[in-house]
């Protein structure tokens, strides 16, 4: 499974001072009442968009490794999420989907590139949409209001901070709860 780590620092710094040797879980996510012999686990890593290491422990009890990710980073898609509401906010300013896709991503088939984008789209709009439901942010649902509310370019990144105690439920790539829908086309 993968949990929330909170930081300010950007991935480059994250890199520059390996602060996957500094994150830390006080403890179980499975089991805060302790005695499930949780306890660090070496790291892992990620590959996109630069190699770097993530924190990870280990819960014999509930036979389940826990990462520790950053909060530029998603949860359960490579990549930050800047790099996830970029390509949102290209496809917003784009005349179509097929344009904006194939601006983002020109190595892959216009297909692929399309099921990226809007695997991504998807993303944020289940994001904005239950972050709405369960704090009042007093606008619409979209990154352009969400912008406005919270006076800032990095929506996803601020909503680690603001939706903190719904991350647990919250949807990906924001959130570690799960995904709307079983699967995206
Ligand atoms: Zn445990």
């Amino acid at each position: 499974m993968q949990v929330h780590y909170s930081t300010k620092l950007s991935l480059q710094d994250y890199i520059a001072q390996e602060a996957w040797k500094q994150a830390h879980l006080d403890h179980c996510p499975l089991h805060p009442e302790g005695g499930c012999g949780f306890a660090r686990h070496g790291t892992y890593a990620r590959k996109f968009p630069e190699y770097c290491l993530i924190a990870r422990y280990y819960c014999p009890k509930g036979h389940t490794t826990i990462g520790l990710i950053p909060d530029f980073f998603c949860s359960r898609l490579p990549g930050t999420l800047d790099e996830v509401e970029q390509a949102v906010n290209v496809a917003q300013e784009s005349a179509s989907q097929e344009e904006a896709a194939e601006k983002l991503r020109p190595e892959i088939t216009p297909a692929s590139a399309l099921r990226w984008l809007r695997r991504r789209i998807r993303y944020v709009k289940d994001t904005l949409i239950t972050v709405a439901g369960l704090i009042p942010v007093g606008c619409t649902p979209t990154l352009e209001s969400f912008r406005h509310s919270f006076s800032t370019e990095r929506v996803l990144v601020k909503l680690r901070e603001v939706a903190l105690v719904f991350l647990p439920v919250l949807p990906p790539v924001v959130g570690f709860g799960p995904r709307f829908t079983a699967r995206y086309s």
